[in-house]
């Protein structure tokens, strides 16, 4: 792993406490930052991830915040204004769900439940985050969405449409705040052995290994290190761009 010094930083990680998220959050812990680590249900993936970073206890904030309630995101930035008084460097829009479905057989409710967390938990963090980043006139956003913005995996319409709706956000936004010292980017992961599809048949399992050209699925580290990269002052000149980390799928 390259290192990289982000001491003096502070970074938020939403759903930072499982999967690729907590991959992340540990890294820039690792790498010295101050983490704000959100999650939104799993109190036990929480403590087991508090309790695993004890070490790190004086520079870990891990703070319950569902991405999709507006109100929540407003209340989690207010109390970061006291407990963050120099500003957030970093925001990561780690977040994500699936709910799949072919779209004939898709109910509405799981269309709005991706389309919720994935991209308006984007937007809620994101207005947030640049407003406060303006202050300050720095900033990183890394958002991370999913080959399947442009494959467009069948069974995945809603899951697509939200990864999609996050690289047009990106491109939009960079550009907004790109005279503010603020970068936004994306990183693509493929396919990482997470919770996330743990739930994928056998069958499909195998037919995504075929097709990619590394012939193996990627691990939550190796998503990180892209994240710590855009992240980084290093990576000043990249922005509005998608970082694929996919083994050349
Ligand atoms: P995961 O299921 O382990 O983690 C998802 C995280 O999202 C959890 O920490 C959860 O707390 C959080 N979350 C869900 N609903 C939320 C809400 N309403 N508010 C706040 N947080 C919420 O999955 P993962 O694989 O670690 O996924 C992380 C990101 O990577 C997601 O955006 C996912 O779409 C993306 N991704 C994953 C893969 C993969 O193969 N695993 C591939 C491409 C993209």
């Amino acid at each position: 792993m390259i290192h990289y010094d982000f001491s003096g930083q502070a970074a938020i990680v939403t759903g930072g406490t499982r999967g690729i998220g907590r991959a992340i959050a540990e890294s820039f812990l690792a790498a010295g930052a101050r983490v704000i680590a959100t999650y939104v249900g799993n109190e036990t993936a929480a403590a087991a991830f508090r309790e695993a970073n004890r070490a790190h206890a004086e520079r870990l904030d891990v703070r319950k915040c569902d991405v999709t309630d507006y109100g929540q995101t407003e209340a989690l930035f207010k109390a970061l204004e006291q407990s963050c008084p120099a500003g957030i460097d970093i925001l990561v829009n780690n977040s994500g769900i699936r709910r799949d479905s072919i779209l004939g057989m898709m109910k509405p409710e799981d269309w709005r439940a991706v389309l919720d967390v994935n991209l308006n938990g984007t937007f809620n963090m994101t207005k947030l985050a640049v407003l406060a980043m303006m202050r300050k006139r720095y900033g990183r956003i890394v958002n991370i969405t999913s080959p399947c913005a442009h494959f467009g995996f069948p069974g995945q319409a809603n899951y697509a449409a939200s990864k999609a709706g996050q690289i047009g956000l990106t491109r939009s936004v960079s550009k907004e705040v790109a005279t503010r010292g603020i970068t936004v980017n994306c990183v693509s992961p493929g396919f990482i052995g997470t919770d996330l599809i743990k739930d994928l048949p056998d069958k499909l399992r195998q037919q995504y290994l075929d097709q990619i050209p590394l012939k193996r699925f990627g691990n939550v580290d190796e998503v990180a290190a892209c994240v710590l990269f855009l992240a980084s002052k290093e990576a000043a000149y990249v922005t509005g761009t998608v970082l694929e980390v996919t083994g050349g799928l």
